[in-house]
């Protein structure tokens, strides 16, 4: 009987060993790497996992069990292989073939003017091609003024139509205008850039190819998602960021633009970062609503540094829309700069030039795709040299 104890004892310990064996391996069996979620998060001191969190995570100090071979154990996530942007100057000539649309402009144009007669009709027609790209009533009688004047055939030897179409036009964009993006700031300060405009028009793409224009001139950038009513926005500009090792801040969903704004730039001060990108929202509820919003954010990010871009983003397919969004922010905020997208989608290249004449403020980049360097600076001559083929 005391036999029959001991063997019913002997196998009770022999399966409580098994046991709390098999759950000790489970315990220690290193847990697989953890995708990194969280280029975007500002500081990384701020992304160490709670220290609740790490036991679970990381793998134990002593040595590894049997089950789990030092091969298994997960190091540190490797680092993504960050992306190299193209330079921006070379930008626009290579694009120059997305601008189809407004090719059609140049062409019609051309077409007309060397025709044997410049009648009447003709002249008219040549009125309507430019009206229907948009380019504006005055602009477009000056241009075509300017054009009767200097195409008259006087006597002489016939002009360069050519020639003179591309001069007209090139003055009309104005090739005076400072385009220069303004993204470097004074002293310890970095440069801050405020991205305006309706939600649709391309606000937040536009950030996202901008980070990688700054990093393509070998800037340091950081981005603040400060479009707080969309989460969707956050999470596309930290997608647009990590493929450039760019960082975004962002704040709780809903949460104040203004403080996300002011976080920002606080931090870029401190990490001595050469440009904070700021998006906003971009809800047309009521003029009031918007000027509140971004007046405030503008002040609260000039408590610290001064906004030396405030670039308005347009989206050039809607044409007279486009120019009435265009006057609501000019009267919000001192728009330095115009971000024209979808131009590579648009018969209405003309819109450049209204909206310039419009708020009397350069075009500086313009979208001409929905590729990540499909972003370029403005320049007149070769954008009317797009236009003419
Ligand atoms: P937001 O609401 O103003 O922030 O707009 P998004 O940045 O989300 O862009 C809206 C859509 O426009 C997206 O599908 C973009 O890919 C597209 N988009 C932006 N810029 C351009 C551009 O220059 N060309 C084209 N074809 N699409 C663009």
């Amino acid at each position: 009987m005391q036999e029959w104890l001991y063997l019913v004892i002997g196998l009770a310990v022999v399966g409580v060993l098994a046991i709390a064996g098999f759950v000790g391996t489970r315990v220690r069996r290193p847990s697989p790497p953890k995708a990194r979620t969280d280029v975007i998060a500002p500081p990384s001191e701020t992304q160490a996992p709670p220290a609740g969190d790490s036991a679970v995570e990381a793998p134990p100090a002593e040595a590894p069990s049997a089950e789990a071979p030092p091969a298994e154990i997960p190091s540190e996530p490797a680092a993504p292989t960050l992306e190299r942007p193209e330079r921006p100057a070379s930008r626009l000539v290579r694009l120059r073939q997305r601008l189809a649309g407004s090719h059609a402009l140049g062409r019609g144009l051309l077409g007309l003017l060397s025709r044997d007669r410049l009648d009447e009709d003709t002249w008219e027609a040549i009125e309507d091609l430019l009206l229907g790209a948009d380019i504006g009533v005055a602009p477009t009688q000056e241009l075509v003024e300017r054009l009767r004047t200097r195409l008259r055939v006087e006597g002489g030897q016939a002009p360069d139509t050519r020639a003179v179409l591309r001069e007209e036009l090139i003055d009309l964009v104005d090739p005076s205008m400072d385009r220069a993006l303004k993204v470097s700031g004074d002293g310890d300060a970095p440069g801050v850039v405020l991205v305006v405009g309706v939600n649709g028009t391309g606000k937040t793409t536009t950030v996202g190819k901008l980070a990688r224009i700054l990093v393509a001139d070998e800037r340091t950038a950081l981005l603040a998602a400060a479009d707080t009513f969309r989460a969707a926005a956050a999470d596309q500009l930290a997608t647009w960021g990590e493929r450039v090792g760019v960082e975004v801040v962002r704040g709780p969903e809903g949460g104040d633009p203004a403080s996300v704004a002011f976080d920002a730039v606080r931090q870029g001060m401190d990490r001595g970062v050469d440009t904070v990108v700021v998006d906003t929202a971009g809800r047309l509820q009521n003029k009031q609503g918007l000027m509140d919003e971004l007046g405030k954010v503008k002040r609260v990010i000039e408590k610290q540094a001064p906004v030396t871009e405030v670039l308005l983003v347009l989206d050039a397919t809607t044409g007279q829309n486009g120019l009435i969004q265009a006057k609501v922010f000019s009267e919000v905020v001192d728009v330095t700069g115009i971000v024209l997208t979808k131009l590579d989608g648009s018969a209405k290249g003309g819109i450049v030039v209204a909206v310039q004449r419009q708020l009397g403020v350069p075009v500086k980049l313009v979208g001409l795709g929905e590729g990540p360097d499909d972003l370029a600076p403005f320049d007149a001559a070769a954008f009317v040299d797009a236009l003419l083929g």
